[in-house]
C-alpha cells in the first residue's frame, strides 16, 4: 500500500496537518511520499521522498496548476491513496484528482480500519465503512483526528518539480475570518454551551460561568446553527481549535467534530446527565448532572470565593 500526502502551508509556515496526514499513513501500514508546492525554508521533519514545486512559481493555490503536477507525480509514484486535509485546499484539488483517476472519492475521513476509509453519518452520530471498488481512492482526513504517537523527525528527500504549465488562474491570497473581537484559540479557560442548555436563555448561565473562572465562553454547533452563539464562539472542525488549560463542555455529547476542536485542552470538565455521553471518555473530571442546577450553583461558589 502506498499513499501520497498532499502537504499544506500558509503565512509561509508548515501546517501542522501535514502530520495528521502522516499519522494516517502510519496507521494505515502505507509507504508514503509527500508533495508539497512551497519553498525549501517549509520542509516538514519527514523521513520519506518529497516531491517540491516551488510556489513562487507554480502560486500558492492554483488548482488547475496543482492538479496538473499532481498527476504527473501520480503517473510516476502509483500510489493506492491521494490523502489531503479536509480543508479548502483539499476541499478544491481532491475532487479533480478523483475525476481526472477515476478513483473514488471519501471525504472528511475519521478513521482507517484494516485499509478501508471510515466516515460520520447523521451529523456525526453514525460511522459508516466506506469499501470502494475502484484501484485508486482519493481521500480527504477531517482535521484534528490523526495524531503521531511521537515527535515528528526525519528529513525528507526533496525531488524538485519542474512542469510546463500554463497559469490560468491567479491567488489572490486568503483573508481571515472576521472573529468579531473574541479569540478562542488564545483564551485559556473556555466553558462551552452544547444544546444540552435546551434554550437561548441559558447561554447567560454558560457566559456567566465563565467570567467567573475568568475565561471566554464557547459553544458546540447545534447552539450557532440555532443562533443562540455567534459563530466566532464555535468550537470544532467547522469552528475553532482550542487549547485552553481548562475546558468545561456543558450539555455537550462529545462528538468527533466537536472533540476536534478541543482536544487539546489540557484539563477537561464535562457537565452532563447522560453518563454514557462519549464526552466523558476524555474527561477528566466528568459531573453527572442537570447543567440547569449545577452551573448556577458552581457560579456562585466561585463569585464567593
Ligand atoms: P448533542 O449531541 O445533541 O448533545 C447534547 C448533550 O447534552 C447530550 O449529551 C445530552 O445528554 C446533554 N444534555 C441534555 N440536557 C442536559 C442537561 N439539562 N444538563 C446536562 N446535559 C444535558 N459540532 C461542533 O460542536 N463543532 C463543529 O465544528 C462541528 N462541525 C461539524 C462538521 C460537519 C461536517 C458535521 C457533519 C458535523 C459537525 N458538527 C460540529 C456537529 C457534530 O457532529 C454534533 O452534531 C454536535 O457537536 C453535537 O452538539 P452537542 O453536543 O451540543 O449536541
Amino acid at each position: 500500500m502506498k499513499a501520497l500526502l498532499v502537504a499544506e502551508y500558509r503565512d509561509g509556515k508548515l501546517l501542522n496537518s501535514t502530520y495528521e496526514l502522516v499519522a494516517f499513513a502510519e496507521q494505515l501500514g502505507a509507504d508514503s511520499v509527500m508533495f508539497l508546492v512551497g519553498s525549501e525554508n517549509m520542509l516538514p521533519q519527514y523521513d520519506g521522498t518529497l516531491y517540491l514545486a516551488d510556489s513562487s512559481k507554480y502560486s500558492e493555490f492554483n488548482p488547475v496548476v496543482h492538479k496538473q503536477m499532481l498527476l504527473d507525480v501520480i503517473t510516476k509514484e502509483q500510489p493506492d491513496m491521494v490523502v489531503f486535509s479536509h480543508s479548502s485546499y483539499g476541499w478544491d484539488l481532491a475532487p479533480r484528482i478523483s475525476l481526472a483517476l477515476n478513483a473514488a472519492h471519501v471525504s472528511e475521513v475519521v478513521d482507517i480500519i484494516n485499509g478501508v476509509p471510515v466516515v460520520p453519518v447523521c451529523n456525526g452520530k453514525l460511522r459508516r465503512e466506506v469499501k470502494v471498488k475502484t484501484t485508486q481512492m482519493v481521500v480527504t482526513l477531517q482535521s484534528g483526528v490523526f495524531s503521531l504517537d511521537v515527535e515528528p523527525s526525519g528529513s525528507p528527500t526533496v525531488v524538485p518539480i519542474d512542469t510546463e504549465v500554463a497559469v490560468q488562474l491567479v491567488f489572490c491570497g486568503y483573508e481571515e475570518a472576521e472573529t468579531g473581537g473574541v479569540d478562542l484559540s488564545k483564551a485559556e479557560v473556555i466553558v462551552s454551551a452544547g444544546r444540552g442548555i435546551g434554550k437561548p436563555e441559558n447561554i447567560e448561565m454558560i457566559a456567566q460561568l465563565a467570567k467567573a473562572l475568568g475565561g471566554e465562553f464557547g459553544a458546540s454547533r447545534p447552539v450557532v446553527d440555532a443562533e443562540w452563539a455567534e459563530h466566532n464562539r464555535q468550537v470544532g472542525t467547522t469552528g475553532q481549535t482550542v487549547s485552553p488549560k481548562l475546558y468545561v463542555a456543558c450539555g455537550i455529547s462529545g462528538a468527533i467534530q466537536h472533540l476536534a476542536g478541543m482536544k487539546k485542552s489540557e484539563f477537561v470538565v464535562a457537565i452532563n446527565t447522560d453518563k454514557d455521553a462519549p464526552i466523558g471518555e476524555i474527561a477528566d473530571v466528568f459531573v453527572i448532572a442537570d447543567l440547569k442546577q449545577f452551573v448556577p450553583v458552581l457560579t456562585e461558589k466561585l463569585v464567593n470565593i
